[in-house]
């Protein structure tokens, strides 16, 4: 399949704009998958009502058919209408949060094909924060099935080169829009019970979640290794880099040693660090991430495929505290890294 760059970086107005989502919005309707920009990271759009559309998603990827994807709508009135019922927190929390990095599970009511949801009973929607996807949802004014625009298993997107890496080839286009915001995935919530369960932390925190609806639980699989997760694809091994990754957790005395110990059999080790830290370190390639955790979020992925190219044989990465959105780096570091010190 021919891939369809539509780069809205340079020399865009409104008109090329307009005239990229009308093409893309055509592919979509066409049930071709197209990937488009989001705040969290890239996504790769299919006519959630198309089974046929949605199977392209998961042929593109390499997805496993158990893992189920999230469905974007532009508007709420557009999300209700995938879904049995909308429980009163869910009402507050959409109003607080939607558009926004939040995705709920609730009870599906048929509208999406069922390889959307995996065959579930529930299905997973959200409100993306971003004027392109909106429009383009606007465009197509259909549920969209996206699923973040990276070959399974790799670190998801950030800017349009990324998936043009993995992809091109294998979807019929993307609106390249440079980087993403917020830089890891949607904070998954399951709405079904009483309570908001965290099934995986993303973009929205759980104290922001609790400030505004109160008490929210957190999936106790995902703090234990043997559990199973509520979410299917909090199972699999995820935002995997092409190079062996280790967390190291301790003073960048401990990292240093680390990394002298590991070049002196001959590796070459590329380094993960906040700024502060990395300034303190000395390897073959260090990455200092920024110094907030919402800077550390948003460089992440970026810096995950930055090593593949620099003949690195080991990253070395410094933990960070699992506070806010520095949750969600945790997470998707310990899913990433091959051996954790
Ligand atoms: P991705 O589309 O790659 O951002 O991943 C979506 C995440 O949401 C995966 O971890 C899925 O397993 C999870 N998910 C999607 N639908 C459901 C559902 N109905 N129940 C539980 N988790 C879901
Ligand atoms: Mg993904």
């Amino acid at each position: 399949m021919q891939t369809t760059y539509w780069d809205l970086t340079i020399n865009s107005n409104k008109q090329t704009i307009d005239e990229a989502i009308t093409e893309a919005a055509a592919c979509l309707k066409k049930g071709l998958p197209v990937a488009f920009p989001t705040e969290t990271v890239y996504g790769l759009g299919a006519d959630a009502t198309s089974e046929a559309a949605v199977a392209k998603i998961f042929k593109a990827k390499g997805r496993p058919q158990d893992n189920p994807l999230i469905v974007h709508t532009a508007t709420k009135e557009q999300l209700y209408k995938l879904v049995t019922h909308i429980p009163p927190f869910v009402e507050k929390l959409i109003q607080h949060f939607s558009p926004g990095p939040l995705t709920y599970i609730l009870p599906t009511n048929g509208t999406c094909a069922a390889n959307v949801t995996g065959g579930l009973d529930t299905i997973a929607v959200r409100i993306p924060d971003h004027p392109i996807a909106i429009q383009l949802l606007e465009k197509v004014n259909l549920p969209i099935a996206a699923p973040s625009a990276n070959v399974s298993g790799k670190p998801s997107p950030t800017n349009g080169t990324h998936v043009w890496n993995d992809l091109h080839g294998k979807i019929a286009g993307i609106l390249a829009d440079g980087p993403t915001g917020v830089g890891v995935e949607s904070t998954v919530i399951d709405c079904t019970g009483k309570m908001p369960i965290i099934l995986r932390p993303g973009g929205v925190t759980k104290d922001e979640l609790e400030a505004a609806v109160g008490p929210v639980i957190i999936d106790p699989a995902l703090a234990n290794e043997k559990g199973i997760p509520k979410s299917p694809g909090m199972k699999y091994k995820h935002y995997a880099p092409d190079v062996p990754l280790w967390l190291v957790t301790g003073s960048n005395h401990k990292i240093q040693e680390v990394i002298n110990e590991e070049r002196q059999l001959g590796k070459r080790i590329g380094v993960l660090a906040s700024t502060d830290t990395a300034q303190l370190l000395e390897a073959d390639q260090l990455i200092s991430l920024g110094r907030q955790p919402e800077e550390i979020a948003a460089a992440l992925y970026e810096a995950l495929r930055t090593f593949k190219e620099r003949n690195i044989d080991l990253i070395l990465c410094e933990t960070f505290p699992e506070q806010g959105i520095g949750q969600a780096v945790m997470n998707r570091l310990k899913k990433a890294a091959t051996r954790i010190l």
